[in-house]
């Protein structure tokens, strides 16, 4: 049984080191921005809405974002454990997702605080390619595919969000340090948070998470 939270600012390398934790401890991978995406493919009322916020950079209000994270938490493989990317984003969502588990006598085991400084993190958004099928993410520098433009591990095709441009992220770091960093904070106040530095590479950060998670069996 392992509840983790993953905090970062977007391009700390939350999606790509949630695949590997998820792997090794047997997880789900709820990610919101990736379950957003997949309402704006398919043209729900919730993705109509949530378009707009996501193409300005800015946060998805608070009541649309729990109603989509409860339901999900809802589901049956949530049961024995799961890995929150992107949520909760800011201390009402916490306090609400702490309620939510509380009422279930469940609570969160840990917090990993992914740190990337600013200008590394531009570079790497800039140059991120996400797989249009099944999500696995790229970049056109630090992690290319074998072949340009296709995924390696699915054959499909590789794209720029369209949030990852350079007004955008400059918009999406300031929304982070302004709106989700006092949640360290919250966090830390229960003992939970664990600082990574995530600007090393893939296998020393991945391996700086495991051994913050500690012993599990
Ligand atoms: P997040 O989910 O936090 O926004 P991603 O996992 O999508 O971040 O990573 C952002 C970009 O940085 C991607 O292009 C990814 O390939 C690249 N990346 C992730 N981790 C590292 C790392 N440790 N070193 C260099 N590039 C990285
Ligand atoms: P990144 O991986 O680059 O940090 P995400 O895929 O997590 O980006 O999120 C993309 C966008 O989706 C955010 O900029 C925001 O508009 C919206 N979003 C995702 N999760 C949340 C959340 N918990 N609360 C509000 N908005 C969210
Ligand atoms: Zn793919």
């Amino acid at each position: 049984m392992l509840r983790l939270i993953l905090l970062g600012p977007p391009g700390a390398g939350k999606g790509t080191q949630a695949a590997r934790i998820c792997q090794k401890y047997s997880i789900p991978h709820i990610s919101t921005g990736d379950i957003f995406r997949k309402q704006i493919k398919e043209g729900t009322e919730f993705g109509k809405k949530a378009k707009e916020y996501m193409n300005r950079g800015e946060l998805v209000p608070d009541d649309l974002v729990l109603e989509i994270a409860e339901a999900r938490l809802t589901e049956e493989d949530c049961k024995h454990g799961f890995l929150l990317d992107g949520f909760p984003r800011t201390v009402n969502q916490a306090e609400q997702l702490d309620k939510f588990l509380n009422e279930k006598d469940l609570s969160i085991d840990k917090v990993l605080d992914i740190r990337v400084d600013k200008e590394e993190l531009m570079t790497r958004l800039i140059g991120r390619r996400v797989c249009r099928n099944c999500g696995a993410t790229y970049h056109v520098i630090n992690m290319p595919s074998e072949k340009e433009g296709i995924c390696d591990v699915c054959g499909g095709e590789l794209y720029q969000r369209s949030d990852d441009t350079a007004a955008t992220v400059e918009n999406r770091i300031g929304v982070y340090n302004g709106l989700t960093v006092p949640l360290i904070e919250y966090y830390e106040k229960a003992g939970k948070v664990a600082h990574i530095d995530g600007s090393t590479g893939l296998d020393k950060v991945f391996g700086d998470i495991v051994i913050a998670i500690g012993d599990r069996e």
